[in-house]
């Protein structure tokens, strides 16, 4: 049986019967076949969501309830953590190790924690310098929002989307990549499962033409997105022509900055795992490694051994800790940045190619390192989203953050150092929305995430992003 997109609370397949395959990156395998949806049926979930939204069961849903509603859906998702991990990592490719302690306990953690803002979602009186009137104000839902998710995290990131769409009332029509979408379809299945009405969380299956339909649709009121800036910057124009809210979060070329007075070996499993966790398809990845030019052959060389020993496989085999890239566009992809990268003079010290052997079916790539990398070489400027890391030389530590800085990225940053005011300095001078000091790339709902410059607009997480789905309405009342 080919999945199903949710429209209006029902499993349906699009209008004139399209359908798309989706595979199992590490073999290549058709795993499941999926609605190729139409805009018609994007004009059904955006209309179905849009009376759902003033529904009274959820318009008029009370905070306490709202609250239970979330933290049944995080024990759903809790309950069903095994079985989402596997669809995650079959679909995906990323290890099960990731899916199973990243993936599947951050989307839980993000359900529980806007459950609890669902009962403190309060406005304000302000004493206002007019006599004879009472000012309030509160935080209204927006409407119908499209979710636009990409291939890398798909179940947490929507996760990071849903939860505070929900909480904050509003209704949505969830638009997953196109490589990954059987995860958020399961997710939505929890939330019909939890009780959600009828209509307030949508799916719709497909490619770009099925995101550009959403984010066109009149009757949606804002878009989340995240993927990669060439799109977002699409969107934003799209969003902008037409004055709907919007929420990007981009593309990144994250450095790493490792201080003249850090300990290399100290500091060597948190840079591999900033670099390549899901094989370095991840926005905040570490990819522009600044050494001090006196110990840059070092870094690159205990960094690209430990990067060449690490076992590549299938998610679900046992000591596995390299996975497949997404699909075979994306190995093509980084393929090409490998030979740019050697023929604009990177020096390489490990990897270089796609896997072969047994691992040849799927769309594996050998961990790769350059050093001798410097700022003005592709590889050290542009996105690859794959396991590509470039150890950069330095020999003025005082231009750590001007170089860090010279990119049109700005998500995150990561500095390595054992002098805390060094570290400090670095952090402020960076222009990027998070900087780790001495650790890998950790995230929280309760720490607002999301990039500067073309990394996007907007956070999530946290309290910024019941912001973003709710607008301030001022009520003004007469005293006489
Ligand atoms: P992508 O931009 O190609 O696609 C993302 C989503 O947008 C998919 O669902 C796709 O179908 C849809 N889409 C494509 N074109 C569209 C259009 N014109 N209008 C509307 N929707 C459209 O990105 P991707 O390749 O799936 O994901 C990788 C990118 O995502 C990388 O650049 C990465 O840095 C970024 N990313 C950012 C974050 C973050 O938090 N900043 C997190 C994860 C990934």
């Amino acid at each position: 049986m080919p999945a199903k997109m949710l429209i209006d609370g029902k499993w349906t397949t699009a209008r004139g019967g399209g359908t798309f395959e989706t595979f199992d990156p590490a073999t290549g395998a058709v795993i499941d076949t999926v609605p190729d949806a139409t805009p018609a049926d994007v004009d059904a979930a955006v209309a179905a969501a849009k009376r759902a939204f003033s529904s009274p069961d959820w318009a008029q849903m009370l905070p306490a309830a709202r609250a239970r509603l979330l933290w049944k859906i995080a024990d759903l998702i809790e309950e069903h953590a095994e079985e989402l991990a596997q669809l995650e990592t079959r679909d995906q490719g990323q290890p099960f190790g990731i899916s199973s302690q990243i993936s599947v306990p951050n989307a839980i953690e993000h359900f529980r924690y806007y459950a609890g803002w669902a009962t403190k979602l309060h406005g304000l009186t302000v004493p206002v310098s007019i006599p004879g009137v009472d000012y309030r104000n509160h935080r209204e839902p927006l409407g119908v929002c499209g979710l636009i998710t990409p291939w890398n995290f798909p179940l947490m990131i929507a996760a990071w989307k849903l939860a505070p769409a929900l909480v904050t009332g509003n209704s949505v029509v969830m638009k997953p990549a196109e490589q990954t979408p059987l995860s958020t379809l399961r997710l939505a299945e929890l939330c019909c499962e939890a009780g959600v009405p009828d209509g307030v969380v949508n799916v719709v299956t497909g490619g770009p033409a099925v995101g550009e339909a959403l984010v066109r649709h009149p009757d949606v009121a804002k878009i989340s997105f995240t993927g990669s800036t060439e799109v977002g910057r699409e969107i934003a124009a799209e969003t902008g022509r037409r004055l709907a809210r919007v929420s990007l979060e981009l593309g990144g070329k994250a450095p790493s900055i490792v201080a003249p007075d850090a300990d290399i070996d100290a500091i060597l499993q948190g840079n591999v795992m900033g670099g390549l966790l899901n094989c370095g398809q991840v926005c905040a990845a570490y990819t522009r490694f600044y050494v001090d030019h006196k110990r840059a052959a070092e870094f690159a060389e205990k960094i690209g051994d430990v990067a060449s020993h690490m076992q590549l496989g299938h998610g679900l085999e046992p000591g596995t800790q390299l996975g497949p890239l997404v699909s075979e566009e994306q190995v093509e992809r980084v393929d090409r940045y490998v030979r740019i990268g050697t023929a604009e003079g990177a020096h390489l010290v490990t990897g270089g190619e796609r896997a072969g052997g047994e691992l040849a079916g799927g769309y594996f790539y050998q961990p790769t390192v350059f050093a001798d990398v410097d700022d003005s070489m592709t590889i050290a400027r542009e996105e690859i989203f794959g396991p590509v890391l470039s150890v950069i030389p330095y020999e003025d530590a005082d231009e750590l953050a001007e170089r860090a800085n010279d990119t049109d990225y700005g998500l995150a940053a990561v500095i390595w150092s054992r002098d805390i005011g060094t570290a400090n300095r670095l952090a402020n001078a960076i222009k990027a929305g998070t900087v780790w000091i001495n650790l890998p790339p950790f995230l929280d709902a309760a720490a607002p995430w999301g990039g500067m410059k073309a990394s996007g607009v907007g956070r999530e997480m946290g309290w910024e992003a019941i912001l973003a789905y709710t607008e301030t309405k001022s009520v003004w009342t007469s005293l006489a």
